[in-house]
Formats: structure tokens, C-alpha cells, sequence
């Protein structure tokens, strides 16, 4: 499994997983602390999906349904996935090397059986024998065409399990640069777009703009009503980003409660312009708890808003936007700051 939680967020679900085990008596063996831990970050469905339901159930937990939760849903999540496509594009080479053997040896029965009637075929053979080799002809024809039509269809069968591999790849790669609880492209999907938009700037000399935005006081809002409302506060944060922005900009969660919008094409005044909506948009906002309508009160972000400048690296661009929205910070949250 590979975690990318900073210490703070995995301190918080360190303490959320020993919290569910205490409330469901279960020993703190690390599968038990695993599938917990994984519950707390949200970030795999399916698995939150099962305890849930189980929690509205009977909600006994049981060593052997958490390892099954465990085998299905963490194993199955991670490593297993890419090694389940490689296992299944090696049967399709074994089914293709298979294929062109079986049809070899056809192919080398067929020849041996054609030499040797051509070898019957001697001058003033009686008419009877003539047509008795020109039948065996016949049959090996349609032994040859019916082995390479089965090689065909194989050939064919292989191409479209090569195709569906080619899309659980792609599907799984995407998987990969997204963040789960918010489904924005995460810090991996930021730092691949982020190299992409620098290398077009540079090509079209266009304008290339970077808005980092962290929420204000979030952690005041998970301890006054619970890492699981701080979570549907993020999933709510970056929708309202996502809503705020264009198609072509995009929209990433590079941290616990950091968010970055990249913006092509875009002149410092705009993406200026597009930091302070999106801090009005906040500030306007009137949060209330899902269940409860309570009100959360104001929920506010301060923004770092910055232009790449000709040959800098993404490293530096990106130190620079910090920067702004350190300032913002600085001078009382709330705020979109430029550099
Ligand atoms: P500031 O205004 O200076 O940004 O204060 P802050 O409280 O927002 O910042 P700080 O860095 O002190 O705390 C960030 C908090 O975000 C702490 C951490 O527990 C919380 N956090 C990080 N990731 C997650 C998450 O995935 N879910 C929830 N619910 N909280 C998270
Ligand atoms: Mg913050
Ligand atoms: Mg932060």
C-alpha cells in the first residue's frame, strides 16, 4: 500500500481507527488498525460502503470479516489491481503463443500429408487413384482453412482482451492521480498537469497563472464538530473551486486542506480576479452540517496567486504562489495575495 498522508492527517486517522476499535472491541492488530485507518481516510468507497452498512446492521465486527474486508477491499485496492493486469496479459500471450503452436503443427501435418500425395502422383496412374489423391487435396484444404480460420478468430479474441487490458490500464492510471475523498486530481495529477501547462507556456509564450488556496483555521472545524464533517467540508471546498473555474483549468487537493487551481492562458489580473470570487464565494457561503442543518459558521479560504515567469522551474513557480498565500495568512486569512 502506498500512503502519501502528511503527519498530521495520519495522526488524525490514527486516532479515529483506535477510536473504532475500542467502540467495536476489537484488538489493535495492524489488519484490524489497516482496514480502519483506510475507513478514516475515505478513500477507498467500497470498503467505507461495507462497515457502514455493517455498522447499521448488527454491527459486530468479527476477526475473520475484517480480514475478508481486508483481502477484498485493501488488497484488492492497491497492489493487487496493476498485478491482476499483468496476470491477465500474460494469459493472453500464453492463449496467443498457444494459438500460433496449435497452428504450426496443423500447418506442418497439412505439408507432410500434401508431399506425400504429390509424391503418389505418378505418371499413368489409374483414373480411380487420381481421383482418390484429388479428394485427399481436397480435404487438406479445408484442414488448412479451418486451422487458419481458428487462428483468426484467436488472433482476433487476443486483440480484444489486449483492448479491454488497454482500457483497465488507462482507467487504473487515472485512478492513480485522483484524490479519493474529494475525486479532484491530487498532488501526483497536480505535478504531471503542472509540467504539461509549463512546457505549452513556453512553446506559445501564453500566459500561465497558479492560485493556491488553503482553508482558514480548518483545524478549529474538525475538533469543534468531527474529522468527518471536516471531511465533507473539503469534498463541499473543492466542488465550489471546481464550479468556479473553467474546463481546460484544473483543480487539485496538494494537501490536507490545500488546494491549487492552474490556470492556462490566463493574465495575472485574471487569475487575480478569479481568486478574490472565489474568496467572496466562501465568505458568502453559509455552511450548515448535513444532518443536522446546525450552521458551521464561516468557513473562509485565503488565497497565493502568481504568473510563471520564462524558464523558472515548477518548484519555483510553485514556492512563489506558497509565498503569496503565506502572506495572505500573515495579514489576517481571508485575502488573495499576488506576487
Ligand atoms: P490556517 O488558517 O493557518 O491554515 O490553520 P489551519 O487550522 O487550517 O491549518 P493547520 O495546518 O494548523 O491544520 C490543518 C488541519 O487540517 C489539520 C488536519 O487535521 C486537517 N486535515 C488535513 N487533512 C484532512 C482530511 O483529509 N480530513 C480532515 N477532516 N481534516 C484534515
Ligand atoms: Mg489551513
Ligand atoms: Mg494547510
Amino acid at each position: 500500500m502506498y500512503y502519501e498522508d502528511t503527519l498530521d492527517t495520519s495522526r488524525q486517522y490514527l486516532r479515529l481507527a483506535l477510536e473504532r476499535l475500542g467502540k467495536y472491541g476489537l484488538p489493535t492488530d495492524p489488519l484490524n488498525y489497516c482496514v480502519w485507518y483506510e475507513y478514516a481516510s475515505g478513500r477507498n468507497e467500497a470498503l467505507n460502503a461495507c462497515l457502514d452498512a455493517h455498522v447499521e446492521g448488527n454491527g459486530h465486527f468479527s476477526a475473520d470479516m475484517l480480514r475478508q474486508l481486508y483481502n477484498q477491499h485493501i488488497i484488492g485496492h492497491t497492489e493487487a489491481v496493476s498485478n491482476r493486469v499483468r496476470e491477465e496479459l500474460k494469459k493472453v500471450f500464453a492463449e496467443i503463443i498457444g494459438a500460433i503452436k496449435t497452428t504450426r503443427q496443423n500447418f506442418s501435418t497439412s505439408e507432410n500429408n500434401l508431399e506425400s500425395i504429390n509424391d503418389a502422383l505418378v505418371p499413368h496412374l489409374p483414373e480411380a487413384d487420381v481421383e482418390n489423391l484429388v479428394n485427399r487435396i481436397k480435404d487438406e484444404i479445408k484442414c488448412l482453412e479451418s486451422s487458419s480460420s481458428a487462428f483468426r478468430e484467436q488472433l482476433q479474441q487476443a486483440t480484444r482482451e489486449i483492448d479491454q487490458l488497454k482500457l483497465k490500464m488507462a482507467r487504473y492510471r487515472k485512478e492513480a492521480l485522483k484524490d479519493p475523498l474529494t475525486r479532484i486530481a491530487n498532488r501526483r495529477g497536480f505535478t504531471d498537469a503542472l509540467k504539461l501547462a509549463i512546457q505549452k507556456s513556453e512553446a506559445s509564450k501564453s500566459a500561465l497563472c497558479l492560485i493556491i488556496a488553503d482553508i482558514d483555521h480548518f483545524k478549529k472545524i474538525n475538533d469543534t464538530h468531527g474529522h468527518l464533517v471536516g471531511d465533507n467540508v473539503l469534498r463541499m471546498v473543492a466542488a465550489t473551486i471546481k464550479e468556479s473555474v473553467k474546463g481546460r483549468d484544473l483543480v487539485a487537493r496538494i494537501g490536507g486542506e490545500e488546494f491549487a487551481v492552474l490556470l492556462p492562458d490566463t493574465p495575472l489580473e485574471g487569475a487575480v480576479k478569479l481568486g478574490e470570487n472565489m474568496r467572496r464565494t466562501f465568505n458568502e457561503l453559509d455552511l450548515k452540517k448535513k444532518n443536522s442543518g446546525e450552521s458551521l459558521g464561516q468557513v473562509t479560504l485565503s488565497f497565493g496567486v502568481t504568473l510563471y515567469q520564462p524558464d523558472e522551474t515548477a518548484e519555483a513557480f510553485i514556492q512563489r504562489a506558497d509565498k503569496a498565500l503565506y502572506a495572505s495568512k500573515e495579514n489576517g486569512r481571508n485575502r488573495v495575495t499576488c506576487f
